[in-house]
């Protein structure tokens, strides 16, 4: 593996001076909210705070499932509050955002999954902001009805993330997550909700073949996903998390992104540093 190794000249990146993301900081802070941009440490703060744009996260920050690449905490969840959609709303309202990504925590302890709480986030911000919106939800593996309830609020964009390949689903994502599932649940969207835009994402460098990648987005296809992102994996800190195997070069995201189109994706985002939130307004503007 890569990972005990510099990182590669591509991925190191000039941090703009001056700190653009203090307003966004400040706000949330006020407005006790979390972003992921925060909790999983994500190279594009920067960029995306002084675009302000941000990406929220509710239903708590500690999650149930424990994913070897991830960075969010875990332990015993926190209880709902009540009020986050409105503080969430308002969070939005002043930052002017015109596309906002909601995205959470996996609540395999609510029997929900915390769908509700999303219907409600979703219909809060649109009504304060008239924003479109995006949601990155966890897989509501025990719930049928819960999609049916967050697709209810009618999102623009419903994002739910392979992030790898069948073969490293369980060392990556742990045992309760199970590919099928991921699959089944992108095209259960588009059955429900025909007129909401799918969307999923992988990291690559986790060892994954290019033919078991290009498998697994024919897959996607199948499942009718419209958007796709691909990106690095960069591994958070080298004690506790999984370890980088390969670092693809930009030319290699690129070729990939091509390839992709060439399948039928409307649009693909690939790059070293793309996450699924990235760009996500130019990604769903664009339909
Ligand atoms: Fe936040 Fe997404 Fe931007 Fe990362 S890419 S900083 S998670 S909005
Ligand atoms: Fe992180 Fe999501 Fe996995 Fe929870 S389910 S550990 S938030 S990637």
């Amino acid at each position: 593996p890569d990972s005990g190794r510099r990182l590669p000249r591509w991925l190191k990146r000039n941090i703009p001076k001056g700190d653009p993301g203090h307003k966004t900081t400040n706000l949330m802070k006020e407005l006790g909210l979390e972003t992921v941009c925060e909790e999983a440490k994500c190279p594009n703060r920067m960029e995306c705070y002084s675009q302000q744009t941000a990406t929220f996260m509710i239903l708590g920050a500690i999650c149930t499932r424990a994913c070897s690449f991830c960075s969010v905490s875990r332990g015993a969840p926190q209880e709902l509050s009540d009020d986050e959609p409105e503080r969430l709303a308002e969070a939005a309202y002043r930052l002017g955002l015109k596309h906002v990504v909601i995205t959470s925590v996996t609540r395999d302890d609510l029997p929900d999954g915390g769908a509700d709480h999303y219907f409600r986030c979703i219909e809060a911000v649109r009504e304060r902001t008239g924003a479109s919106i995006e949601v990155l939800t966890p897989d509501f593996i025990d719930s049928k009805e819960a999609l049916a309830r967050v697709l209810e609020a009618k999102p623009e964009v419903f994002n739910h993330n392979t992030e790898t390949v069948p073969r490293l689903y369980r060392r990556v994502r742990g045992p309760k997550s199970v590919y099928s599932w991921t699959l089944e649940l992108l095209k259960r969207v588009k059955e429900i909700a025909p007129e909401t835009k799918t969307k999923s994402g992988l990291m690559l460098g986790l060892g994954e073949t290019r033919e078991e990648l290009l498998d697994t987005l024919a897959d996607l296809r199948d499942a009718d996903v419209d958007f796709l992102t691909l990106g690095q994996y960069l591994q958070p800190d080298q004690k506790r998390y999984l370890p980088v195997v390969r670092y693809l070069r930009p030319e290699e995201f690129d070729e990939l992104g091509h390839q992709a189109k060439s399948m039928g994706f409307l649009k693909v985002a690939s790059g070293p540093f793309v996450r699924s939130s990235y760009h996500a307004r130019d990604m769903a503007e664009s339909f």
